[in-house]
């Protein structure tokens, strides 16, 4: 080997203060090389493992998928990368200074070069790297953008869904009934009187009301499909599937209902001396997105009606 700088360090220096593993095998798979790190974190010494049948080296096995790769690596000259996303701890290695009881295996990555030395043998360098810091951090910037992602789909002030992710959700909804059809439930909410309240009682109260009213409707809902998010201000839109007209009616009362029961004082309604919704819920079968433009408009319609009507009601079509 020859190496420029040769004559200011010794290469085996090198090679035992290496923050990683190498190990060498030849074409029977027999150690030529095992350094300190692999020492180390095998907690099988130099000594023991050269010379000997690699498999035997350890007293617990070694990944199929590993001796595999060594497998093509000295019979075709292939080389190989193992990353620790497919494969976490193909040998049993462990962190450096973990005491052996007990300790989980090191994540490792794992490349394998072929090697001609100078005989013309083949032979198996490997190469292997503790990737815990890097699977950590992964899972730092993964649970990180999940949070994002959720905070994208949420109202801040009621943390129900907010409007995005309603529109998104709809669109999908419309999308996948577009081949076959199906039957979907729109129903706009609106609370009533909303500007005498915040007029009246304060912008402050007026979010507290808010948040009451989104626990209120989601507290209505049972089947995971069902989607309610808040559409607008004081404006809330739910979206189900699969009932008929006169369930979701029923399910429309329902929700003006529970409103209605948190009993929140409102002094300047002309309706009730309570907070209370309004509701247009239409139902229809649904076979492409303009079916869904027309749902909604008709939902919409259906409110109008509701506080024409006179407010705290509900007003179902179809
Ligand atoms: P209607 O019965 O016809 O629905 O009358 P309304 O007063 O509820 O409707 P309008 O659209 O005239 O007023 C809605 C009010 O909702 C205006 C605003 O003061 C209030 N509002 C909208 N968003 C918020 C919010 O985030 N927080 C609070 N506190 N108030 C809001
Ligand atoms: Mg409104
Ligand atoms: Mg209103």
């Amino acid at each position: 080997m020859s190496i420029a700088v040769a004559p200011r360090f010794r290469a085996e220096d090198v090679l035992e203060q290496l923050h990683g593993g190498l190990i060498m095998l030849d074409a029977r798979r027999q150690v030529l090389l095992w350094n300190a790190w692999v020492a180390r974190c095998s907690r099988v010494p130099a000594a023991q493992a050269l010379g000997t049948h690699f498999d035997a080296c350890f007293d617990q096995p070694v990944s199929p998928a590993l001796l595999r790769a060594i497998d093509s690596t000295l019979n075709y000259g292939l080389p190989a990368v193992l990353s620790s996303a497919l494969h976490r701890s193909p040998l049993p290695l462990y962190p450096d200074h973990a005491s052996a009881a007990g300790a989980a295996r090191m994540v490792q990555s794992v490349v394998l070069t072929p090697f001609d030395n100078e005989e013309g043998e083949r032979l198996c360098l490997m190469q292997i790297s503790d990737a815990s810091n890097s699977v950590r951090r992964e899972k730092m910037l993964q649970s990180r953008s999940d949070v994002l992602k959720r905070q994208v789909a949420t109202d801040g002030l009621t943390g129900i869904h907010n409007r995005r992710h309603f529109d998104e959700h709809y669109a999908q909804t419309l999308q996948r009934m577009g081949p076959t059809g199906g039957s979907l439930s729109l129903f706009m909410v609106d609370v009533d009187f909303f500007k005498q309240y915040n007029d009246y009682y304060g912008h402050g109260p007026g979010d507290q009301v808010l948040k009451r009213v989104a626990a209120a409707l989601q507290a209505g809902l049972q089947r995971p499909g069902d989607l309610l998010a808040r559409y607008g201000g004081e404006e809330f839109i739910l979206l189900m599937e699969g009932l008929t007209p006169s369930q979701a009616a029923e399910t429309a009362e329902t929700l003006r209902e529970s409103v209605l029961a948190l009993a929140e004082p409102h002094a300047k309604s002309l309706v009730a001396h309570r907070v209370t919704i309004s509701v247009g819920v239409c139902t229809r079968r649904i076979e492409g997105e303009a079916d869904g433009r027309q749902l909604m408009a008709t939902a919409d319609a259906a409110l109008y009606r509701a506080k024409l009507g006179g407010r705290n009601k509900v007003v179902a079509t179809d």
